[in-house]
């Protein structure tokens, strides 16, 4: 049985400037002390024109903390307006990124096959993904979200190799909590995170489930992180409005 090491990545979405970056990310790293990254590991996404900044203040300070993307393109190069590709990513020395997050989904029309290239994209770049999905609130209240979820789960990791889902992080997060307030209950994160390692299992045995890091994101804050992290199949969060403030963001990673 694999023992996982506890992931909490902040996702910034649209906020903060590059000044403001490194602002946020000098007050983490002085409140995090460096033992502390032994039992959880950090990461931060910030907005693309953040990232070299806060690549030159991890790598300059040799900070322990990882950082990543919000999205990449599925494609390497060429000529996609606006995107941004894995080897980018790559070589600004990004060790995350999100696929498939509910806002991309919505707002950009993403749908699974597209989720499915990122995730693809990202692996072939040594990025680990972290791969969003969750259910919206009608299909919730329908009973559906379990089946959902697993059909999310099943559609984003095709065509992909035992050992490639190995290397993929689960995000699970239900729309209807994600920056609304609402965290989902301990056990509702738990039903879903367990299901989900449940059909990693069917599709790729067991020691790969095992080894699956699967987080829950909406609404995490430091008031209820330590019950959502007690659960046998939450392996950390991924969080939104509490990742914006450091004081917050770090005594909720001390709490991980
Ligand atoms: C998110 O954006 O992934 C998220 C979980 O946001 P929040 O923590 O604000 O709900």
């Amino acid at each position: 049985m694999a023992t996982r090491q506890p992931l909490i990545a902040g996702n910034w979405k649209m906020n903060l400037n590059h000044f403001e970056a490194i602002a946020l990310v000098q007050k983490i790293a002085f409140s995090l002390p460096e033992k502390y990254y032994a039992k959880v590991e950090v990461a931060v996404l910030p907005p693309f024109t953040d990232i070299r900044s806060v690549q030159t203040l991890v790598d300059g300070d040799k900070l322990l903390l990882k950082y990543g993307a919000q999205d990449l393109s599925p494609h390497d190069s060429g000529a996609y307006t606006g995107d941004v590709s894995g080897p980018m990513l790559a070589k600004l020395g990004c060790s995350y990124v999100t696929v498939g997050h509910s806002e991309r989904r919505e707002y950009h029309h993403e749908d699974d096959a597209v989720v499915n290239k990122k995730v693809k994209a990202a692996l072939k770049h040594g990025i680990t993904p972290i791969f969003c999905l969750g259910e919206r609130v009608e299909v919730r209240d329908a009973g559906g979200h379990v089946e959902h979820c697993t059909e999310q789960l099943v559609a984003g990791l095709k065509g992909l190799s035992a050992e490639q889902v190995r290397g993929v992080v689960i995000a699970y997060e239900p729309v209807w909590a994600i920056g609304t307030g609402k965290v989902a209950s301990s056990a509702d994160a738990q039903e879903v995170c367990a299901a989900l390692r449940a059909k990693l299992a069917e599709l790729h045995g067991e020691d790969v489930a095992s080894a699956v890091r699967v987080l829950y994101g909406g609404s995490v804050k430091s008031g209820n992180i330590g019950e959502l992290i007690a659960q046998k199949d939450v392996d950390g969060a991924l969080v939104g409005g509490a990742s914006l403030d450091a004081d917050e963001f770090t005594k909720l990673c001390a709490l991980a």
